[in-house]
């Protein structure tokens, strides 16, 4: 792992900033966030070329690394403000946790698989990271914690699980993507008073299932 940043990543990141904004994604702070995080600490030495394509890439246990566009889309989709309390469900490669940090987010993240874990909570200190980390199964959200200002799920759901509804705080955003195992529809529920949601759907999305007792688990 190399964990040097340089002109040459700076100005790859910049092109990948580029196509993102060619794609649509319009909040600035966003596009900054994406601009500061060296994604390629996150990529194995070998694979270091592919670092700021806008493609998923495997990491460890069969899971992934997103693609830049779907985290930019997420995280803009989350409105964050500085000082939100953000629950991620799905920690992965903790690339998505560091944008969130770059945006001013308190997070807490949780991840099913505790290697993946592990190796994050080892990682994102060495690279001056410093998110909450749980390993567990986060369709139960985190309730100690609760409850949060925003909730991301970062793997393909079959429902809504109730659990997160239940954790987000009055005027929270919930944004998860649904459907099968093979591709999701993009949603954002923001949370009313008086228990009242509102509902957006936006394109599709192609995610690794979400396990755990409100996710899939037939396997
Ligand atoms: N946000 C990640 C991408 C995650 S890929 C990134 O930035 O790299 C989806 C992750 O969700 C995988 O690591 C998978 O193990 C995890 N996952 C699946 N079901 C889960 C559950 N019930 N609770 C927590 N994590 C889960």
């Amino acid at each position: 792992m190399i964990l040097e940043d340089n002109y040459r990543y700076k100005g790859m990141r910049k092109s990948l900033v580029k196509q993102l904004r060619d794609k649509g994604i319009k909040t600035e702070q966003v596009l900054e966030a994406i601009q500061k995080v060296p994604r390629h600490f996150f990529f194995d030495d070998t694979f270091l070329e592919y670092a700021y394509e806008d493609k998923a890439f495997p990491i460890e246990e069969g899971q992934t690394i997103s693609q830049p566009y779907t985290v930019a889309f997420q995280t803009e989709l989350l409105a964050i403000q500085k000082n939100d309390k953000v629950l991620e469900v799905g920690t992965g490669s903790g690339y998505q946790s560091c944008i969130l940090l770059e945006l001013g987010a308190k997070v807490f993240t949780v991840e099913y698989q505790k290697k993946l874990y592990q190796r994050v909570k080892d990682f994102l200190p060495t690279i001056n990271y410093y998110p909450r980390i749980f390993w567990g199964d986060g369709t139960k959200g985190l309730p100690q914690f609760m409850p949060y200002n925003k909730i991301i799920v970062t793997a393909g759901a079959p429902a809504i699980p109730p659990s997160l509804i239940h954790q987000l705080k009055e005027g929270g955003i919930l944004v998860i993507p649904v459907g099968s195992k093979q591709n999701q529809i993009m949603i954002r529920i923001t949370k009313k008073h008086d228990n009242q949601f509102k509902k957006e759907n936006f394109h599709t999305f192609s995610f690794v299932p979400l396990r755990g007792e409100e996710g899939w688990h037939d396997q």
